[in-house]
């Protein structure tokens, strides 16, 4: 069996087109979505992905402001920064890119975004809310996770999904995302025995570890949907997940490819956030 593609390129092209329509409908309401992303340091993978973002919402018509800050910055600081952005009416998401210099308490600075404008869903306020079913945004790639299974029309209920990962950003919020729409959920994490058992009974795979071929074929039952959220390099240096990807898409039925999967629809699903988070300001001055 070749399993389907699912293309991250192309759905979030599709996505982010009617993103973009969307954002200047609210524009011209007199509310254009703003993002201000907020990086501290020079981690250069950190630059790469603040840049895709900064261009993202370039492309879809949205303000977007990107304050760089030396490796250096107090925390007292930055907190001073947010606390500003929260109250910023031209801003609607802000994203403080991780990781953070050692010196500065990222969950701290995390709660200190407002819970409105935490388009990286990463506030407990945000957890909480995925957890018990409430409105909140939810963490962009598990959230492009659930749009690429709703892309190819596929339905969790009563199917087995295992998510190997249990990280707060992934492979947590995956498994709560996958359980609400009633999949039955196993989730592995490094201390998980008899690893390929649990896999080979899956009808959906989620891969969130950050290892190279920690899903082999022989771990995945004929016609699953694997889902790789990894990103590792290879011996080459070249971008790669964490599926043994030649062997898998033998198995599997569909499967996302690194790159050109998970990580596109990542940022897509940021700018869906922020879109409506904008869409609620704008209800609000509405509502008054
Ligand atoms: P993380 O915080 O390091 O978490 C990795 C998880 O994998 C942990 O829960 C760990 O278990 C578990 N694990 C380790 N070895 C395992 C094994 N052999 N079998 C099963 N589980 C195992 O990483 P993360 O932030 O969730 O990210 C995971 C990967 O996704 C990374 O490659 C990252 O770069 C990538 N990522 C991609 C995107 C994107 O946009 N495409 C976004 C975010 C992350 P313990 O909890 O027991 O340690």
């Amino acid at each position: 069996m070749t399993a389907q593609l699912i293309d991250g390129n192309a759905l979030s092209k599709q996505l982010r087109a009617q993103v973009a329509i969307d954002a200047a409908k609210l524009t011209a309401q007199g509310v254009k979505p703003g993002l201000a992303v907020v990086l501290v340091g020079e981690n250069s993978a950190s630059q790469v992905y603040v840049r895709n973002k900064v261009k993202a919402c370039e492309e879809a018509g949205f303000h977007s402001v990107l304050e760089k800050y030396d490796a250096t910055l107090a925390e007292t600081d930055l907190l001073q920064r947010v606390h500003a952005l929260n109250n910023d009416a031209s801003i609607h998401g802000i994203l403080v890119q991780l990781p953070l210099p050692a010196h500065i308490d990222a969950q701290k600075v995390i709660e200190a975004i407002s819970p409105a404008k935490d388009v990286d869903g990463f506030h407990i306020a945000s957890a909480g809310a995925l957890m018990t079913g409430m409105k909140g945004f939810w963490p962009c790639t598990p959230y492009g996770c659930m749009k690429m299974l709703e892309s190819i029309g596929y339905s969790l209920k009563g199917k087995h999904a295992v998510v190997m990962g249990r990280s707060n950003i992934v492979g947590k919020p995956m498994a709560l995302m996958l359980l609400q729409q009633n999949a039955t959920v196993t989730i592995c994490h490094s201390g998980t025995v008899n690893l390929k058992d649990i896999t080979l009974q899956a009808d959906v795979i989620v891969a969130a570890v950050g290892k190279r071929n920690v899903l082999t074929a022989d771990m995945v039952k004929p016609g699953a949907v694997v889902l790789d959220v990894g990103m590792n390099r290879n011996d080459e240096g070249k971008l790669c997940g964490d599926v043994d990807f030649e062997g898998v898409k033998e198995v599997a039925g569909y499967i996302t490819p690194v790159p050109g999967g998970v990580g596109p629809m990542t940022i897509t699903m940021l700018l869906v956030n922020t879109l409506e988070s904008a869409q609620n300001a704008l209800n609000t001055t509405q509502a008054i």
